[in-house]
């Protein structure tokens, strides 16, 4: 596992990771959500295991289908797409899945398992799309303002605060006025075209 962990993320360490999410259990953090993209031929046959490590762990788990940000080449988007709904007939072989109506304000549409309190969510850009309820803009460390998180309008705010240093106003209005070119959803195929070229490390989430 820590070595596919590895391969997966590139950089990451296991060890540290479960290290802290027992750490921020441990600080008196509630409610903590673990988010996990399945490839299929590359993690699908760790979906009951990660339902398990959230149900020990008391944890919260959402799969996300994989979303075509940014050029890969390890692995071909077409062939290991995995469906929502494909991970939760694999997780409802083992667990009864009961619908709730509890939200995070995200994407994610939850469940519950009657023996456990940790909720599974899926987050479905593909075959669910939830774009119509979207409530996201995100500010990169560049100071520039993503309109959508599947297409490229974003708006430059660095140079608004450098034009005009302390003006609030002048902030807010360039924030609300960059609403006009929020896109209404993404075009994302499961044909594995890029969509848009920035990693999703580089969008944040
Ligand atoms: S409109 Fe863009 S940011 Fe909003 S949910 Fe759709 S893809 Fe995400």
């Amino acid at each position: 596992m820590p070595e596919r962990f590895r391969a997966l993320t590139r950089t990451g360490d296991l060890k540290r990771v479960i290290d802290g999410i027992r750490a921020a259990r441990e600080a008196g953090f509630t409610r903590i959500k673990l988010n996990a993209v399945i490839l299929k031929g590359r993690n699908d046959d760790e979906i009951l295991d990660l339902v398990d490590f959230a149900r020990n762990e008391n944890v919260d788990i959402s799969f996300i289908e994989e979303m075509p940000l940014g050029q890969v080449s390890e692995h071909d988007r077409a062939e290991t797409f995995c469906s929502s709904d494909e991970v939760r007939s694999i997780i409802e072989a083992q667990h009864a899945l009961l619908p709730t109506t509890e939200t995070t304000l995200g994407p994610s549409r939850y469940y519950r398992m009657a023996d456990s309190e940790s909720r599974i969510g899926f987050i479905s850009p593909h075959s669910h799309n939830f774009c119509e309820a979207c409530n996201r803009v995100r500010v990169t460390a560049e100071g520039r303002l993503l309109l959508c998180l599947g297409n490229e309008h974003s708006v430059d705010l660095r140079s608004v605060i450098r034009r005009h240093p302390g003006d609030l106003e002048r902030l807010k209005a360039a924030i609300v006025d960059a609403m006009r070119f929020k896109p209404e959803r993404h075009h994302f195929t499961t044909d594995g075209d890029v969509q848009v070229v920035r990693f999703m490390n580089m969008t944040g989430g």
